[in-house]
């Protein structure tokens, strides 16, 4: 009969153990999966932007945010905004 308590233990905490791997594994899946559509590091790197003097397109990284626009360069920016 001690044996049948001990076996009922075991199996009690085994099943915790394995619905507790599958929830975190589903966690991990349905995190990974809304990761996908936002994880575009990539893409906004690559979109380009024109300038509002010269309409030059550049990376929006290398473009130079202004209060009327954004511009290729400093000089345009001044040129620009004063
Ligand atoms: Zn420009």
């Amino acid at each position: 009969m001690k044996y049948l308590m001990v076996l009922v233990i075991v199996l009690v905490g085994l099943w915790f153990w394995r619905n507790n791997r599958r929830a975190a594994l589903r966690e991990r899946q349905s995190r990974h999966a809304t990761a996908r559509p936002d994880a575009s590091p990539a893409q906004a790197a690559t979109e380009m932007v024109a300038c509002a003097v010269c309409s030059v397109h550049l990376p929006r990284p290398d473009a130079l945010p202004g209060h009327r626009g954004i511009y290729c360069s400093d000089a345009h920016r001044r040129q620009a905004e004063g």
